[in-house]
C-alpha cells in the first residue's frame, strides 16, 4: 500500500480510532531555472512534481489541533489555535503551528482538526517537502473552515509561518508552486508582484531530478552571505533590489564594487533574463534554446554565484554529454549540493540514467538518487 492517501487514512484510524472526513494533498517541486532570483524580486520557473504530501482530517468543534505523521511514528502533536507557544527547534510540527500562528496574526479564525500526514516527497532532498506539508495543511484548514482563501493567500501564510515560526528565511517560490502548480505546466513567477503564468511543458520531454547526495555544509551562512552581497550591490546603485539594475549600469560601475558583489549581481541580472527566455523556449517547444539557457544558468551559478560543487558540476557534465541540445540540465536549488534537474527527450531518459549509474559513484564515491517526474497539479481536495 504505497499510495500516501490510503496510508494516511489508515494512520488516521489507527491514531484516532475513527474514520477521517476529508483528504487533501499538495506536491513537492523542482525549479527549472531562476536560482537565487526570488529574494532579488526576480523571476523563477518551478514545476510541481508527482510526489506529494497527503493529509486526511476530521473536523473538530473546538480550537484544538492534533496531528500525527508517519515520518515520526508514535508522536501526537497537540496545540490550541492562537496558542502555538514557542517553536521547538527542528520539530516537524513547527510547519503546521507556523501556519495557524500566521492565521491568528492575520485575524483568521479556523476550527480545529485531527490530522494524519503521509508523504512520498523525500525530506531534506531539496524537493520542498516542507512547503508540501505547509500547503497541504493550509489547504485543509482553509477548506474545512470555509475561510475562502485563494491558493496564493495560502502560500503567503505558509511562507510567513516558515519565516517566523520555523525560522527559515525562504522566499515564496516553494509555497506558491505547491499551491498553484498545473499538470504538464511550469509556472513563471514574478517575485516582485507575485504575478504568475502557467507555461506549457512540451510532452516530448522527461523531467528528471537527480539528488547528488552531497552533504550540504555551510548552506545557511553561504546563503545569507549571497543575500547580503546582492543587497549591497543593489544599494550601491541606490536601488530597492537587483530587479531594477541593468547589465549596462552594472558594467559601468564595476570598478566601484567588490569582485564578489559584481559577480553576484551579474548572475542575478542574467538569470532573470534567462528565466523569462526559458519560459518562452518551453512554450514554443524550442528545446535547443532551452538547452543553451539551462547550460548558461549552470555556468553562471558555478562561476558568478559560486554555489556549485565539483560533484554537482560532474553530474551536469555527464548528463549534458548524453543529451546535447535535445534537453537541458543544471543544478537546482540553493546550492552547495542538493539536486540537478534535467529536461530531456524521452528517448534519452534510459541513457541518462545509465550514464549516472555507470559514472557518478565511481568518480565521487556517492550514490545518486534519480527521480523520474512529471509536472503535476498543485494542492487540492480529493474525494475521500
Ligand atoms: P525540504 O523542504 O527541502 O524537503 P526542509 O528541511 O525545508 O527540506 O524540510 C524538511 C522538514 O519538513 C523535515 O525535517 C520535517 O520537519 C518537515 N516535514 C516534511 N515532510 C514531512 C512529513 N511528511 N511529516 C512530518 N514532517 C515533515
Ligand atoms: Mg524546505
Amino acid at each position: 500500500m504505497s499510495n500516501p492517501s490510503q496510508r494516511a487514512n489508515k494512520l488516521f484510524v489507527q491514531t484516532f480510532g475513527t474514520q477521517a472526513d476529508e483528504l487533501y494533498c499538495a506536491p513537492g517541486r523542482v525549479n527549472l531555472i531562476g536560482e537565487h532570483t526570488d529574494y532579488n524580486d526576480g523571476f523563477v520557473l518551478p514545476a510541481a512534481i508527482n510526489f506529494h504530501t497527503a493529509i486526511v482530517v476530521k473536523r473538530r468543534d473546538d480550537l484544538r489541533f492534533r496531528a500525527v505523521s508517519d515520518a515520526y511514528p508514535g508522536e501526537i502533536e497537540e496545540w490550541t489555535f492562537g496558542e502555538e507557544g514557542n517553536p521547538v527547534a527542528n520539530h516537524w510540527s513547527n510547519y503546521l503551528k507556523g501556519f495557524t500562528a500566521a492565521m491568528a496574526t492575520s485575524g483568521l479564525a479556523p476550527k480545529g482538526l485531527d490530522i494524519a500526514v503521509v508523504s512520498n516527497v523525500p525530506m531534506g532532498a531539496g524537493l520542498s517537502s516542507s512547503a508540501a506539508l505547509e500547503v497541504a495543511f493550509g489547504t485543509a484548514v482553509n477548506d474545512c473552515s470555509q475561510i475562502k482563501l485563494s491558493p496564493l493567500a495560502i502560500a503567503q501564510l505558509a511562507q510567513r509561518g516558515e519565516n517566523q515560526f520555523v525560522g527559515c528565511a525562504c522566499g515564496i517560490m516553494d509555497q506558491m508552486i505547491s499551491a498553484l502548480g498545473e499538470k504538464d505546466h511550469a509556472l513563471l513567477i514574478d517575485c516582485l508582484d507575485l504575478d504568475s503564468e502557467a507555461v506549457n511543458m512540451p510532452d516530448s520531454l522527461s523531467l528528471i531530478i537527480i539528488n547528488s547526495n552531497v552533504q550540504r555544509g555551510l548552506v545557511e551562512s553561504e546563503y545569507n552571505l549571497r543575500r547580503e552581497q546582492c543587497e549591497q550591490a543593489a544599494e550601491h546603485f541606490g536601488l530597492e533590489s537587483l530587479r531594477d539594475l541593468t547589465l549596462a549600469t552594472l558594467e559601468a560601475g564595476k570598478s566601484e564594487l567588490s569582485d564578489a558583489c559584481y559577480k553576484r549581481a551579474r548572475h542575478v541580472i542574467t538569470e532573470n533574463r534567462r528565466t523569462q527566455n526559458a519560459a518562452w523556449a518551453l512554450e514554443s517547444n524550442d528545446i535547443a534554446k532551452l538547452s543553451l539557457l539551462m547550460a548558461e544558468s549552470h555556468n553562471s551559478m558555478r562561476d558568478d554565484f559560486e554555489i556549485t560543487t565539483t560533484e554537482i558540476d560532474y553530474l551536469v557534465e555527464i548528463v549534458s554529454e548524453v543529451i546535447g541540445d535535445r534537453g537541458g540540465v543544471r543544478m537546482t536549488g540553493g546550492g552547495f549540493g542538493g539536486c540537478v534537474v534535467a529536461l530531456v527527450d524521452h528517448e534519452l531518459t534510459d541513457a541518462v540514467v545509465a550514464t549516472i549509474e555507470q559514472k557518478y559513484a565511481n568518480k565521487t564515491g556517492l550514490e545518486a538518487n534519480i527521480y523520474l517526474c512529471s509536472a503535476s497539479d498543485g494542492a487540492r481536495r480529493i474525494d475521500n
